[in-house]
């Protein structure tokens, strides 16, 4: 095995945890914004602390070919999906250059910057101004980003354009499908309680678009305009503020 000096850059890819503050490596090794990641050995620190010998070099000289050091990055996506490392983290191509020694399934390099960045729809919040807000970090590395769908790579952020319509757009009806859903799963049906004001917590017994009646506690049966009563978020419950109309 060799070790050549490249020139142009070779792409791997990687997973990355993603934080607040941007990139990290799965061993917590944080990843600057514009700075390539210079690796450093560490096999050094570790023989003068453990006392054990370990072939020691410049820290600074890495990756070694007889070592473990260097910047690590697999050779292909699926490796990192098989290996099972694709879940800790959002994955990506990237750059490496300088000294990069070879090995079968990946490589180890003296830098690396990350190319793009794939991130899973399960990891993104649901409204875009949370979306926005939480990509923040990651738009400084300058690298594009993309979004996995269900089986689909969309752009969504690029250096030169910024955020992608195509890619706002897919993030914005995946949000409507979200609320849509979560309005079906809030209608208003029997067996379902509401708190009313002065009254105490009735159960539904009957509702349509128009009317509701429930039951109090005392078995009094309540009518209600089905617009005066509404899901109170805060709360978490059905909640009206009406003076029902008493039935019996
Ligand atoms: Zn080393």
């Amino acid at each position: 095995m060799s070790i050549p000096d490249y020139i142009s850059p070779i792409i791997g890819y990687r997973v990355w945890q993603w934080v607040a503050a941007g990139l990290k490596s799965l061993n917590g090794e944080p990843w600057s914004p514009g700075k390539p990641l210079a690796a450093a050995c560490r096999a050094s620190n570790r023989r003068t602390t453990v006392g054990r010998a370990e072939p020691a070099h410049d820290a600074n000289d890495a990756p070694q070919e007889k070592c473990r050091c260097g910047v690590y990055a697999s050779k292909s996506r699926e490796h990192l999906r098989t290996t099972g490392y694709e879940r800790y983290g959002i994955c990506g191509e990237v750059n490496l250059w300088g000294t990069v020694v070879e090995h079968e399934q990946g490589f180890r390099a003296q830098f690396a910057y990350p190319k793009n960045l794939y991130l899973p729809l399960k990891m993104l919040p649901i409204t875009l101004a949370e979306i926005q807000s939480r990509l923040q970090a990651l738009t400084l590395y300058g690298s594009d980003i993309f979004v996995l769908g269900n089986g689909e790579t969309i752009s969504l952020w690029g250096k030169d354009s910024g955020f992608d319509p195509a890619g706002l757009d897919y993030l914005i009806e995946r949000s409507k499908r979200y609320y849509d859903r979560r309005q079906q799963d809030r209608t208003l049906k029997k067996g379902d309680r509401v708190a009313i004001l002065g009254q105490g917590i009735a159960v539904v017994e009957r509702a349509d678009e128009t009317e509701v009646e429930a039951l109090l506690e005392n078995k009094t049966i309540l009518r209600m305009r089905r617009n005066d009563i509404a899901w109170n978020r805060q709360n978490m419950r059905w909640e009206a503020e009406v003076l029902a109309v008493i039935l019996r």
